[in-house]
């Protein structure tokens, strides 16, 4: 059984003060959601507040990338996987697609950050998704199983247990259009097919993977009801206390 993970990614929003408010908001809100886990991942700056504010609570905390370095050095503006677990996360998202569009994010920065993150001691939520262009000319796919391919290769059977994929079509991420449930439902088959032919059905049937675009609390229940559809990475709906809780209250 896959337990379920709704995730919300606050991208570059949120004054600590802010972030450490809708934390606390959401805390009771979501107290009583024991089907599923529920991450948040707030900007660096907020990580160590909101962490140390949520301990013994059922919410985790992820930062949205780390360094490919695994080690401290003299590396301007980088924040290593460590100190990252150092803050008090225990998750971090890496490759998502506004990264591999605005900072050149490549598959092999992404698999060499997924590592650093694992040796740390971190659950890597990786990212993936074809662009609208990729999609209408066939091509999704094809990207996808690449990306997924090239972003975690070099990994062991024991490191996969600690990986998330979300997929996310770049085309349904901040405009409002989702994929349809079937879309989804097809692509994430289709990982997990892509997972069980280079590693082995088990691997495959633990893997965790995430729907992300445009999830809203009157999209969610839909999604969730797809058989390899095991959660959401939510951005714009989640950085609301209220519209995330209801995504992550899907259920009932
Ligand atoms: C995201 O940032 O990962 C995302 C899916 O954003 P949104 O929910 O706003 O489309």
């Amino acid at each position: 059984m896959r337990k379920p993970v709704i995730a919300g990614n606050w991208k570059m929003y949120k004054s600590v003060g802010d972030s450490v408010s809708t934390a606390l908001d959401l805390k009771p809100l979501v107290a009583n959601a024991n089907h599923c886990e529920v991450i948040i991942a707030p900007v660096f700056t907020a990580l160590k507040s909101v962490a140390d504010r949520l301990e013994g609570s059922n919410i985790r905390v992820s930062a949205q990338d780390c360094a490919t370095q695994k080690t401290e050095g003299a590396l301007t503006g980088e924040v290593a996987a460590f100190m990252i677990k150092d803050a008090g996360c225990s998750h971090v998202i890496i490759g998502h697609s506004e990264r591999r569009q605005h900072y050149s994010e490549t598959d092999q920065i992404v698999s060499k950050k997924t590592q650093a993150a694992l040796e740390a001691g971190l659950i890597a939520i990786v990212c993936v998704g074809e662009t609208l262009e990729q999609r209408d000319q066939g091509k999704a796919l094809d990207v996808v199983k690449e990306q997924v391919t090239g972003s975690l290769s070099g990994l062991t059977a024991s490191d996969l247990a600690r990986i998330i994929v979300a997929y996310e079509p770049v085309w349904a991420i901040g405009t409002g259009r989702t994929a349809t449930p079937e879309q989804a439902q097809e692509m994430h088959a289709f990982i997990r097919r892509v997972f069980a032919e280079r590693h082995s059905q088990g691997t495959a049937d633990a893997l965790r993977i995430l729907y992300g675009g445009s999830v809203k609390p009157d999209n969610i229940a839909g999604l969730m009801k797809r058989t390899d559809i095991d959660g959401a990475l939510v951005g714009g709906a989640s950085l609301n206390a209220e519209s995330f809780a209801k995504i992550v209250n899907y259920n009932g």
